[in-house]
């Protein structure tokens, strides 16, 4: 039964989630429960139990799995279809969705493709979700879903967010596929408490309180990260400039934050090489701080 499974896509308990295995959807993973007892692609000293990894199944009241990160049977449902093909004789339907992994920043256009390598497809049915089981829809009817990072994903702070493309086939099956895309807009961190500033005390005072601070300087990589301490809660906007004052990439727009510390990564690819600045603006006040290019 585990090895068949494998065949289905199914890796054990302690394979990597990120990386490291090949092909692994990120929730096709066994699980190790209480007691030694361990479902059925759990490896090690363990007392399998006759249950693949699944999130609604229960042992001495205990989950058998946990979404989005074990639920071996999601993977055997999700990969039923395709095997299901073996038995009538037609070749597999494939289905993948190509696009980028991770999202960095709001300056940008987004773009996954639905591709397939063996049929026609006749209607695209594009859904995101934030938990991986309630999903909205985002677009039909194009092989290409386009989003705008200023207003997707609508919940930043969402760490993973999921692609899911419904296709359907000119051969009459209709395919899911999910990609789980790490949503790296911003991770904002309140644990450090920050001195509070009133909306009544001059502009003065919240630009001297305003916190910006760029990791690395010199940025010789394709991402900086970008610290913000932000001393009320304020409609902020962020750029990029260059030492002419050309600008070089917008980075938030119009972006309503709460107080709090945030560390946002900046996809900094396109830029051109020398001295920066980055600027932060709010109605009332702006505040820059340079940083250098390699
Ligand atoms: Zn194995």
């Amino acid at each position: 039964m585990h090895e068949i499974a494998h065949n289905f896509g199914c890796k054990h308990d302690n394979d990597n989630r990120d990386g490291g295995v090949e092909n692994l959807n990120f929730y096709a993973r066994g699980n190790l429960l209480a007691n030694d007892n361990a479902t059925i692609m759990v490896n090690g000293p363990v007392n399998r139990i006759q249950n693949f990894a699944n999130p609604t199944i229960f042992f001495n009241n205990e989950s058998t799995g946990e979404n989005n990160s074990r639920d071996n049977a999601r993977q055997l449902r999700l990969a039923a279809w395709r095997i299901d093909d073996y038995e009538t004789g037609d070749d597999p339907v494939a289905l993948t969705i190509d696009g980028p992994s991770t999202i960095y920043d709001e300056g940008q256009t987004y773009t996954w493709t639905g591709n397939t390598c063996n049929e026609i497809i006749t209607n695209y049915q594009w859904s995101w979700s934030q938990d991986g089981w309630t999903y909205y829809n985002i677009g039909s009817n194009s092989s290409d879903l386009v989003v705008n990072g200023s207003t997707f994903p609508p919940k930043d702070d969402a760490p993973t967010i999921f692609i899911r493309l419904i296709a359907s086939f000119s051969n009459g099956q209709t395919v899911t596929e999910v990609k789980s895309v790490q949503n790296e807009q911003e991770s904002i961190y309140y644990s450090e408490k920050i001195e509070s500033v009133t909306l009544s005390e001059n502009t003065g005072e919240i630009r001297k309180a305003l916190g910006i601070e760029v990791f690395p300087n010199p940025i010789v990589s394709n991402e900086m990260t970008l610290k913000l301490e932000i001393p009320l809660d304020l409609d902020l906007s962020v750029y990029i400039y260059n030492q002419y004052g050309s600008l070089e990439k917008v980075i938030r727009k119009n972006k309503y934050y709460r107080k709090g510390k945030y560390n946002l990564k900046v996809n900094v690819e396109n830029l051109t090489t020398g001295l920066k600045h980055v600027t932060v603006r709010s109605k009332d006040y702006i505040k820059s701080i340079h940083f250098v290019t390699l």
